[in-house]
């Protein structure tokens, strides 16, 4: 399905996500397995994402710390079944753009962000900026390349995601 029908389909308005200044991702081509994730799958990144997350949580649980992978990389097709499956559950297309982006302006279609977790606060909890796995992120994510994608008041209109992370290391 192209995306044109796809945002049909889902009744997502070009113009909307133009006006807030949301930007096409592209799809990773390369990608390589970092483990499982919090929902026993395998999880996958860019190579250059999965050195770095891998290196990052190791450094984390050497401070004693530990980063939990929530989700990394997702396709269009995924990224639409869970548009799909909250407007199944009475959601608007408008509220659920708040927090899911549409398909194709994924940061995750990208293979380079990670949606991570601590123990006790498992999944896209708006709570984990309360944890100390956020507050490790905070002071080191840096050092490896992650940064916070959508912190209060993003410009694209997302809600806050403390757990959210992507790859952007600064040349
Ligand atoms: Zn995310």
């Amino acid at each position: 399905m192209t995306l044109d029908a796809l945002w049909r389909e889902l009744g997502i308005d070009p113009a909307t996500l133009q006006q807030r200044g949301v930007r096409m991702v592209r799809q990773a081509r390369q990608l390589t397995p970092v483990g499982l994730g919090t929902d026993g799958r395998d999880k996958l990144l860019t190579p250059a994402a999965a050195r770095a997350w891998l290196a990052m949580r190791e450094q984390a649980a050497a401070d004693g710390v530990v980063l939990l992978l929530v989700s990394a990389f997702r396709s269009v097709d995924y990224q639409a079944a869970l548009l799909r499956a909250r407007l199944a559950r009475g959601e608007s297309i408008e509220q659920v753009l708040r927090i899911n982006a549409a398909p194709g302006c994924s940061e995750h279609h990208s293979g380079r962000a990670v949606d991570i977790g601590a123990p006790g606060c498992g999944g896209l909890d708006p709570a984990f900026d309360q944890t100390e796995a956020f507050d490790w992120l905070r002071r080191n994510a840096a050092r490896h390349g992650y940064r916070m994608s959508y912190p209060p008041g993003n410009p694209q209109g997302y809600a806050y995601e403390p757990w959210h992370w992507c790859h952007r290391p600064r040349r």
